[in-house]
């Protein structure tokens, strides 16, 4: 059975989080997207929306568990005894910071890999707080992202 965790703050989850989920559930039978609960960013969505609109995002993907941990990315790895992370890639400015978490946690914990995956084109620029940004003003989110997180972000700034 082939592992792996993807986590990040999904507020809220994107089409471009989608892409890598499902890039990455080609890959391995089980993906566990994980909510890290950030102390440092602001969320606008509650940890349990978050997971709730991740589930019905990923209704259709094969194998995704959702869940949600307070601590540090190689302490779920142990608690799980998964030591394979996937995070995505937009473009050159995503490097510098994947970059120095990697390698930070790979100083931490040794037999944690982190697998980089490149996202779709059209997605390349997308992010949750642009995303954010956009629903604020009304903008037409649909393309960006899943019907229920479009539903989600208007009754939010409705
Ligand atoms: P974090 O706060 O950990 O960066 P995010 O939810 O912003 O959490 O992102 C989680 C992961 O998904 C990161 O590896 C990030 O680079 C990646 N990601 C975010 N948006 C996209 C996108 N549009 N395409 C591909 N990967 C993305």
């Amino acid at each position: 059975m082939k592992k792996a965790i993807y986590a990040g703050s999904f507020d809220p989850i994107t089409n471009g989080h989608l892409d890598i989920i499902k890039r990455a559930s080609s890959l391995f039978d089980e993906l566990d997207v994980v909510i890290m609960q950030n102390p440092d960013k602001d969320s606008l969505f509650s940890v349990s929306e978050r997971v709730s609109l991740i589930e019905d995002s990923c209704s259709g993907v094969p194998g995704i568990t959702v869940s949600s941990f307070d601590g540090l990315l190689v302490d779920y790895a142990h608690q799980t005894s998964v030591y394979t992370v996937i995070r995505g890639l937009r473009a050159v400015s995503d490097f510098d910071y994947e970059c120095q978490m990697a390698l930070t946690n790979r100083q931490l914990c040794t037999e944690l890999e982190s697998v980089f995956l490149m996202t779709a084109s059209e997605y390349s620029f997308l992010s949750s707080s642009l995303v954010k940004q956009l629903a604020r003003y009304s903008a037409d989110i649909s393309s960006f992202v899943p019907k229920c997180v479009e539903e989600a972000l208007r009754k939010v700034y409705e």
